[in-house]
């Protein structure tokens, strides 16, 4: 029996995606071998690989100035591509820190270039999101960097920084569930771990003319000019997690793509805040009501000892992932784009059986 994981990250995948993957597996299209095990330079594979670019660009909505690379290293690579290819000399940069993956942003970015604190929550516990006119972007910045969705404090982008400068967004965990307002940026990525397939790689959106003008004097693998102008077969790509990515993507697209993926994170999430708000006190969301993220709902219990049953009862439950991340505690129930409206329902019912 599948269990409801409400991890957040790797994420669950679409059973159907699974059982799929597995009859293909040992045989990938009566080639007598699995696609793993096959040359990337494969037409077998070319078409998949293909497959999966094209669906990226047609469920997110990029539009074709736009560059899709599948890079590996997750979001954590891109912590440093992305100044070491956006920035050129002279060049500064603004992050907004709303959280442990702003932090990393900036303290990674420190190593290759010139970048500053636009804005910090730590002020408040990174329980919110700034209010727009809040970020101090310095005249003349290359870019702005914000994280959309922080995944362990379970907090959402809602109003963006008021700037002209370009945004650079991380949005791992919230990827291809909301729409995108392409013209305010100039990349966008994401581990695809989070709502899309099993870990391997991140995907990258950066506009053409930010590619061709950024910062040449880099090794291959970390030139985005190098993933661009080969389609992301410059060196052996990660098959595995871009042949699952397809797969789900597919479903996402006859579904209805990302404002379907939205409404339904949205009304999954409600369902989960109502739960907590209703339960006169005994779950509390410490975030800003407007900041309340759709992915990860995080919640306290009025103590310790109580959130310890509450993981180990849940989990026997069937009901997984729920412990908080261990730099904050408490409870975390991630949402991402395959755990169903049913899961949330056998969490709301856990719940209000667990406070009596
Ligand atoms: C998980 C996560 C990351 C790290 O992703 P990796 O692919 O593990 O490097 C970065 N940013 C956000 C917002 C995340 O949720």
């Amino acid at each position: 029996m599948r269990v409801h994981n409400f991890g957040a990250g790797p994420c669950t995948l679409p059973e159907e995606v699974l059982t799929d993957a597995r009859d293909e597996f040992l045989d990938f299209g009566g080639s007598g071998m699995s696609l793993v095990e096959m040359s990337h330079r494969s037409e077998a594979y070319e078409e998949v690989h293909q497959g999966a670019l094209s669906l990226t660009r047609s469920v997110s909505g990029a539009p074709s100035d736009f560059e899709i690379l599948f890079v590996q290293g997750g979001a954590t690579l891109q912590f440093s591509m992305i100044p070491m290819n956006l920035l050129n000399a002279g060049e500064r940069a603004g992050y907004v820190v709303s959280g442990s993956w702003g932090e990393k942003a900036l303290s990674n970015a420190r190593h290759h270039g010139s970048v500053y604190v636009a804005w910090d929550g730590a002020g408040d516990g990174y329980t919110s999101m700034p209010d727009p006119g809040s970020v101090v972007v310095e005249e003349g910045s290359r870019y702005l960097h914000v994280t959309t969705n922080e995944t362990i404090g379970g907090i959402r982008m809602v109003e963006f920084p008021a700037t002209d400068v370009a945004l650079v967004a991380d949005m791992s965990s919230e990827y291809l569930a909301r729409p995108v307002d392409w013209d305010r940026y100039d990349l966008i990525y994401g581990g695809v771990q989070k709502n899309l397939a099993p870990a391997g790689m991140a995907v990258v959106f950066v506009r053409r003319s930010v590619v061709e003008n950024g910062n040449q004097d880099l090794g291959d693998y970390l030139r985005y000019g190098f993933h661009s102008s080969s389609d992301s077969l410059g060196n052996t790509p990660p098959m595995f997690p871009i042949w699952i990515m397809g797969k789900v993507l597919a479903r996402l697209d006859a579904a209805g793509g990302v404002e379907v993926l939205e409404r339904e994170s949205a009304q999954k999430a409600a369902l989960l805040y109502s739960a907590i708000d209703g339960s006169d006190g005994f779950y509390r969301n410490p975030v800003n009501i407007r900041d309340r993220s759709h992915m990860n709902v995080v919640f306290r219990l009025p103590s310790e000892e109580l959130e310890s049953r509450f993981v180990a009862e849940s989990t026997a439950a069937g009901l997984i992932g729920l412990k908080g991340h261990r730099s904050v505690g408490g409870l975390r129930a991630s949402l991402y784009a395959a755990l169903t409206l049913e899961s949330v329902h056998r969490l709301v019912e856990f719940m209000a059986d667990f406070r009596t």
